[in-house]
């Protein structure tokens, strides 16, 4: 009887070794581990001063009213929360057609800016700059009154106007204290525009500029328009959002955005775009690139989870590695306050 004897291993075949202890398994992550400085936590704030609202699309999220900010945060920041990202929710404020709501004294995010750069000034303040919270139509930018010629039902951007009204906005988020805008309307030109407004207000050496860059029309936004009432009226936002197919316009949103002033350059959701995630280091290498694990990617990991499908913490690291493995090193997630109470560092 022959016994098949295997030839002995080559030396290049044995992997185990460089992975059988934790801290040989981080450094195998070339040199880019998630630690809680990468984190911006997501925050939705409510026009009722002490609204504490769940939001049923996204568990463990809610409507924080301005008053309920300094217990929210506080243990947060304790555990070492670095970075949040806030946006408005306009319950009660009227809108219109150009939302003037959305740069109001009396708007949400001003007065939390005001009160978190008083109550916290070390944390790191950025704030998402767009219309469609605030526009009677939901649409991300200025309408025009000529037709869509692609699609009656689609809305046409008026293309300059929008800019320029996204770019007021973003110049009131910085004057009242934001440290970095985050422009997610997709309109073109406002990157420029904001950056042009920060130099002419004396504050573009004081708030950092992060795009949006390579924003999908993607059908994983459904909680986040539940949460911020941001769902539009008409139409969807297919003509200024990119192509979920497309590889290349990605591409040259993200190169524009960084010729045109950006700081910091996003792509937008994360796990279904770890290419283009990749495209942003490769194309843009001398800027952070940054990606949202966006409502609907933390609903789903979420919603396996509680099926039993597999391990909530367990998931949250693998999607979320992932997206620092493509080349983020900065992720919005709303994973951030259990990977505070997860992370060492
Ligand atoms: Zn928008």
């Amino acid at each position: 009887m022959s016994q098949f004897q295997a030839p002995p291993l080559d030396v290049s075949s044995v992997l185990h070794g460089g992975i059988h202890h934790p801290t040989l398994r981080k450094w195998q992550a070339n040199g880019r581990n998630l630690t809680k400085s990468m984190l911006i936590y997501p925050i939705f704030i409510s026009d009722d001063p002490d609204a504490e609202q769940e939001i049923a699309t996204l568990p463990g999220q809610k409507r924080w009213g301005i008053n309920k900010l300094e217990g929210f945060l506080g243990p947060l920041i304790a555990k070492g929360l670095k970075s949040v990202i806030l946006f408005g929710v306009p319950m009660q404020m009227e809108k219109d057609d150009r939302g003037s709501a959305a740069d109001d004294p009396k708007t949400p995010v001003i007065q939390a800016l005001h009160l978190l750069a008083k109550l916290f000034p070390q944390l790191m303040l950025c704030v998402d700059v767009c219309l469609c919270e605030y526009t009677s139509h939901g649409h991300c930018g200025i309408l025009s009154s000529l037709p869509n010629p692609g699609h009656s039902n689609q809305p046409t951007i008026e293309m300059e106007t929008s800019a320029q009204r996204i770019a007021e906005v973003a110049i009131a988020y910085a004057k009242a204290g934001a440290h970095c805008v985050a422009p997610s309307d997709m309109m073109d030109g406002r990157i420029r525009a904001i950056k042009l407004g920060l130099m002419h207000a004396g504050l573009a050496n004081r708030c950092a500029l992060m795009s949006y860059s390579a924003k999908f029309a993607s059908g994983l936004y459904g909680p986040f328009r539940d949460a911020a009432g941001s769902a539009p009226s008409f139409g969807n936002r297919k003509c200024y959002q990119l192509p979920p197919n497309a590889r290349s316009i990605a591409r040259r949103a993200i190169q524009r955005d960084a010729a045109e002033g950006a700081d910091i350059l996003m792509v937008k959701p994360a796990l279904p775009y770890l290419d283009i995630i990749s495209d942003a280091a490769q194309y843009a290498p001398d800027h952070p690139t940054a990606c949202y694990q966006v409502s609907g990617e933390y609903a789903m990991v979420y919603a396996g989870a509680e099926k039993g499908i597999y391990d909530l913490k367990e998931m949250a690291f693998e999607t979320t590695e992932s997206m620092v493995r493509a080349g983020a090193s900065i992720i919005l997630t709303y994973f951030t306050p259990q990977f505070l109470d997860w992370l060492d560092e």
